[in-house]
């Protein structure tokens, strides 16, 4: 399994960059995780659009979904010009209805969805769900194939269910909004130090601190994080690569 951080901000994108989106892929599959804003110019560095199997969604917020309507209108023109034949598949949970619906493009982009315990399955892999705390419905997703296994927290605060869910993963991409010293649970979010705790808690064998702030010195997150975890901490960056 390949995973590449497509953006990585919180929020707004900084210049030439993107906010959430991660490019999955195993065996010719190719999943984007999230279409924040900006994540579409950025996606191109990495996979021809025309390519895309399926997009999932993690919550339906403006950093998460900003180039949604773009990257349906990509697949119209694709499928217009012959470049694929093959419908975008676009998941989401169904709690907002009006944000769900939205999902749905005739007739190139289809709509589906998926529930906490139960299963997507993209080729060899995985994808499961865990709710996460945050002011609108969130589902952090684990991603399995091949014996490997990554754990996305999207947007949350620190939850032991998140603990749970992330247990033994190879990989953990952690929402760090918030450094050490800030109270992050009152935005529905995490600091550096809560994202280092999940790690050390769930046993995971890297970390990656994502969903960054628009403030402070991106390498003391990295220090607060590893002040709780001993394993391997970094900071998400546009074009990192983690193969599993
Ligand atoms: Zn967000
Ligand atoms: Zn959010």
């Amino acid at each position: 399994m390949k995973i590449t951080v497509v953006g990585f901000w919180g929020a707004y994108p900084e210049q030439e960059e993107a906010t959430s989106c991660y490019l999955v892929e195993h065996n010719g599959m190719k999943v984007v995780i999230d279409c924040g804003s900006g994540a579409v110019s950025q996606l191109q560095r990495y996979t021809e659009l025309k390519d895309v199997d399926a997009v999932v969604f993690s919550h339906y917020h403006a950093d998460h979904i900003a180039d949604l309507g773009v990257i349906q209108y990509a697949r119209i023109v694709d499928k217009a010009l012959e470049r694929t034949s093959d419908s975008l598949l676009m998941y989401g949970h169904q709690e907002d209805k009006a944000a769900f619906q939205s999902l749905t493009k005739e007739p190139a982009v289809e709509g589906l969805p998926y529930s906490e315990g139960e299963s997507l399955q993209f080729g060899e892999m995985k994808f499961t769900f865990c709710r996460t705390d945050h002011p609108v419905p969130c589902f952090a997703i684990r991603v399995e194939a091949a014996g490997r296994s990554a754990v996305y927290t999207a947007d949350t605060t620190y939850l032991d269910e998140l603990v749970q869910f992330s247990k033994g993963a190879d990989l953990l991409i952690a929402e760090t909004s918030f450094y050490a010293d800030q109270d992050s649970k009152p935005f529905g979010h995490m600091n550096s130090v809560e994202a280092g705790r999940m790690a050390r808690k769930a046993g995971v064998g890297h970390l990656v601190l994502t969903h960054l702030p628009h403030f402070g010195n991106y390498e003391d997150l990295v220090k607060e994080a590893r002040g709780e975890f001993g394993g391997e901490v970094e900071l998400a960056a546009g074009g990192k690569v983690f193969k599993l």
